[in-house]
This record gives structure tokens, sequence and C-alpha cells, in this order.
């Protein structure tokens, strides 16, 4: 006879909670994670969650043991509903790539869903007007899984077309010195005037956001750490005013070429 766990048909929800705070995270996810049996991720995820997680087994783990975690959730998910929460987008820098990778080696029939969140590119955009309008490049600068020559060739693609790029892991502790040769890279092909945003816990409570130039950006370089986005403007960006206040970054679309306004 078949026990009730061995019975019940498990499932695996990848679930991106978005930048921090619960009022940012979709119906879907707030729904997966108070449907759970099982919730695992980083303690720090899990914190805003607390109030949906009473009644649930919760796992918390540490940084660097993401494949430790999605093995877990696997074998979890083979008989309870479990979700395994991710920062922002799970499937940007986040859980859904390494879930699905173990999934896939491991042959098992899983329920899976990816459920999207708000991730850090559109967090940290919106603190600064409309920098990312158009096309535009993401890059991180963490080398734990990219080697630093790969990063700075990418690094040298993007910015030499002139788009947005977008800094994910700008600078850690293990690694202070990345954030200084992107600028490096940068500057090979952009004017010192063009805008960069540095946006610190985008919408969480100690927000803070510095529009600055990559000829000036020295200056706020101490506030770069983990728990920031920076945003450089493409050729084609510039500051947006409104009155004497620097409201954020404009990239122009292109609408100004077809319409009068
Ligand atoms: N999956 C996440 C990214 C994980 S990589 C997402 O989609 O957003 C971690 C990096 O994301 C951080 O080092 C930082 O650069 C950025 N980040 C995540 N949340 C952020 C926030 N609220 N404000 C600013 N940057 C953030």
């Amino acid at each position: 006879m078949l026990s009730h766990a061995e019975t019940k048909k498990g499932s695996l929800a990848i679930v991106g909670l978005g930048p921090g705070k619960r009022e940012h995270m979709t119906a879907r996810a707030l729904k997966a994670v108070a449907g759970a049996d099982y919730v695992l991720g980083h303690s720090s995820y899990l914190e805003p969650l607390e109030p949906l997680l009473t009644g649930k087994t919760v796992i918390a783990s540490s940084m660097g043991k993401e494949v430790d975690r999605a093995r877990q959730a696997i074998e979890l998910a083979r008989s309870h509903a479990v979700a395994i929460v991710s920062g922002g987008d799970p499937g940007v820098y986040g859980m859904a790539g390494i879930v699905i990778e173990v999934l896939e080696h491991s042959g098992e029939l899983v329920d899976v869903e990816v459920i999207p969140g708000i991730t850090a590119a559109n967090a940290a955009a919106s603190r600064a007007g409309s920098p990312l309008s158009g096309d535009f490049a993401t890059i991180s600068l963490s080398d734990l899984l990219t080697p630093l020559d790969v990063i700075e060739k990418r690094l040298d693609a993007f910015f030499s077309v002139g788009v947005p790029v977008v800094l994910y892991n700008p600078k850690s502790r293990g690694r202070p010195h990345n954030f200084a040769l992107a600028i490096e890279h940068a500057r090979k092909y952009l004017a010192g005037t063009t805008p960069v945003a540095i946006v610190k816990n985008a919408l969480r409570d100690d927000e803070e956001t510095i529009i600055t130039t990559l000829m000036d950006i020295e200056a706020s370089e101490e506030k770069v750490d983990m728990h920031t986005t920076v945003i450089i403007g493409g050729s084609e960006s510039r500051i947006w005013r409104m009155g004497n206040n620097v409201k954020g970054i404009i990239t122009p679309r292109g609408y100004h070429h077809k319409y009068v306004y």
C-alpha cells in the first residue's frame, strides 16, 4: 500500500519575487508561495514573505548553495507542492537555469512552472526615468561562473554598439575591481557626458538613486555594492531635468524622427 506522500502528485514552482517588497510580486507568484508545502530559498528573500509562510516547511539556505537547493527542491517536488524562490526574475541570473539543468539531468518527470518577476534592470530603470526605452544589454560582473576575459569581450561588444548597458553584480568584496574595469571599457566607446544611474536597493525601503556621468562616476563609486544595479547610458542617452532638478535619464526611442511633440 502506498503512503499518502507517495500517491500525492508534486509540483515545482520556480518563483520570481521581484526586487523585494510584496507589492511588487505578481499575483501568480503570491499564489504559488501560498499554495506551497515547502518553500526553499536564500534567507534574505524569505524574510519579506514571512506572513505567507505560516504552516509551511521553510528551508533557508545560503548563497553559493544553489545546486544543493535545486536538487533538494526537485526531490521534494516528487510528492509535495514546492516553491523555490529567487529574487527579481528567476530566469535572469536566478534559480530557473540551475533548477532546470539539474531537472533535465535527473530525468524526473515533474510538473514545473517558472513564474516571472520584476528583474533588477526594470526595477532600477523605473527609478531613473526611461533609460532603457529601446534596445539594451545586461551583463553580470561576477566572474564566479563566467571568466573575466569573456566578461570583458562582452562589455566591449555592448559598449561598441552604443546601447545602454545594465550592470548586475557590479561589485563585491571578493572582486572590487571589476566595476572599474567595466567603466574603463565604457570610456573607450562613449563620451564622458554619457549619463549613468546608480540604483541601490531599488523598490526597497532604503533605496537610493544617483544620476551621474561617465566622467564623474568615481565620485560615487563607494555607493556601488552587491545591492546596486548600474545603468550606463548609450550613445543617445541624456540627462532628464525637471526645472532645476535632475530626475533621471532619457534614452529616446526615435519618436522625434517621425513626430513633432
Ligand atoms: N534574479 C535577479 C538578479 C540576481 S543577481 C533579478 O532578476 O533581479 C544579483 C544582482 O541583482 C545584485 O548584485 C544587483 O546588481 C541586482 N539587484 C537585485 N535586486 C536589486 C535591487 N532591489 N536593487 C538594485 N539591484 C538589485
